[in-house]
């Protein structure tokens, strides 16, 4: 959109650290500390913003910052690049929209090159139009630079033109940029500890999706549509001070419960039907991610009870078993064993556990993993493989647990079990002596579903 006036061209410099600005400021420090390890000579880490998108007509979509810029810098603004260069007399510096006093009008102030400064920690900051032509001269004397390749065009070409400025000023006796590395496996190597904040974050998150999973059981009512539902447990995160959802809620009726992420929630809620939410309010840009299933009616009939009961127990056991020390593969390894023994139990599957489960005979049912991280992202950043060998939990890791089965319409099963599609799924830290299940408070017993929906 055009402007009638010029921006200011003029760049701020660093004041103290604000308060707001305390956390991220931290990581920064943390991160530049990792990456100056790392390597031999002086290095630099550039990093995007995201960008609006077009939704259709001049509409946009809603924006929301990529999680790891929001984790480093705290700026929710598109269209910024933010340069770290530890040690550097300037090691901080951000490119942002400027103020734009007709943009103001329309759609709200700018932090702007000021704001960068006052509110966000830059010691410099300038007005992104300015990035092509500064850039270079700010990553004057770096012989490694971090950026992720393949995350910004804009960026990755200015970067790329950097690199092959340098090599011709090398043979004239300058510097070379010899190396660009990913900052990706440090910053997320950062990301998969929670402090103390984001788990104070994620478990407001946990606790309103909670509110909203128990006011959307309650309003139930066989011949709603799906969106209906939606609505009122999107109503409660709202209501309980959650701006968004960490991702698009899955209300599933039905045999809609077998797509695993189906999210059209535009069908009629039957009134033998199970319903299962999967959903997650977000809070300070930390999401929650949990799955519930109960009877629309507040009755289980016997299959969909017998399903639900060999989820819950696969959960129960999995979860049991998250401690520091343990492997990742090792709570997946636990909820498999027990829904294989159940699926066989169930008439579904014939054979031996150990069998079926090393032949994969279980997939048509069990399709996905039992467990991811959980963060700023629902699928958090994270390595679950190290060498080849499954990571190993440690204290402030937050991952969900979550078996689910799922015996499609077609599924070759007895009749009774067909179009079930069961999930359950908690939200948990691992602690110094074991885990805590930040979710654990939302009810999965089925007693106590039956209670909810019958009020
Ligand atoms: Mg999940």
């Amino acid at each position: 959109m055009s402007t009638t006036r010029p921006a200011p061209r003029t760049a701020r410099t660093a004041q103290p650290t604000s308060d707001r600005d305390q956390p991220f400021a931290a990581r920064r420090e943390r991160l530049a500390r990792l990456l100056t390890r790392a390597e031999a000579g002086p290095v630099a880490a550039v990093f995007a913003s995201g960008h609006e998108a077009r939704r259709n007509g001049d509409v946009d979509y809603e924006f929301r910052q990529p999680s790891t810029f929001y984790y480093l810098t705290g700026f929710e603004e598109p269209d910024a690049v933010a340069l770290l260069r530890p040690g550097h007399a300037q090691p901080y510096v951000l490119f942002v929209r400027p103020h734009d006093p007709q943009m103001a009008i329309w759609v709200g102030e700018r932090a702007g090159v000021e704001g960068a400064v006052r509110d966000f920690g830059a010691t410099v900051a300038y007005p992104i139009e300015e990035l092509e032509q500064r850039l270079p001269e700010l990553l004057g004397g770096m012989r490694t630079v971090y950026f992720s390749f393949g995350a910004d065009d804009r960026v990755e070409k200015l970067v790329t033109t950097a690199v092959a400025q340098r090599r011709g000023g090398g043979q004239r006796g300058g510097v070379a940029i010899e190396r660009v590395a990913d900052p990706f496996p440090y910053v997320s190597q950062m990301r998969v500890i929670k402090t103390a904040e984001e788990i104070a974050a994620l478990r407001k998150a946990i606790s309103i999706t909670g509110d909203g999973i128990d006011a959307a059981m309650r309003a139930t009512r066989p011949g709603m549509h799906e969106y209906e539902l939606q609505a009122v447990l999107e109503a409660e995160y709202r209501r309980r001070g959650a701006p968004r959802n960490g991702f698009p809620s899955i209300v599933a009726a039905g045999a809609n419960s077998c797509t695993l992420h189906y999210t059209a929630n535009n069908s009629l809620v039957g009134k033998d039907d199970l319903v299962l939410l999967d959903t997650g309010a977000e809070v300070d840009y930390y999401g929650a991610d949990v799955s519930r299933t109960y009877p629309t009616n507040g009755r289980f009939t016997a299959a969909q009870r017998d399903v639900y009961a060999i989820v819950l127990e696969a959960q129960r056991q999995a979860i049991a078993l998250v401690r520091p020390g343990v492997r990742f593969m090792d709570v997946h390894q636990r909820a498999l064993k027990v829904l294989v023994d159940g699926l066989r139990h169930l008439g579904v599957l014939q054979g031996t556990t150990a069998k079926l489960t090393k032949d994969g005979a279980y997939q048509p049912y069990f399709m996905h993993g039992t467990s991811h991280w959980l963060g700023l992202d629902v699928h958090d950043v994270g390595a679950y493989r190290e060498d080849g060998e499954s990571v190993v939990l440690r204290p402030g890791m937050v991952l969900t647990v979550e078996p689910g089965l799922y015996i499609a319409p077609d599924a070759k099963a007895p009749r009774q079990l067909r179009g079930i599609g069961v999930r359950i799924e908690d939200d948990i830290l691992v602690t110094r002596t074991g885990h805590d299940n930040l979710s654990g408070h939302i009810p999965s017993a089925i007693d106590e579903l039956e209670a909810i929906v019958r009020g």
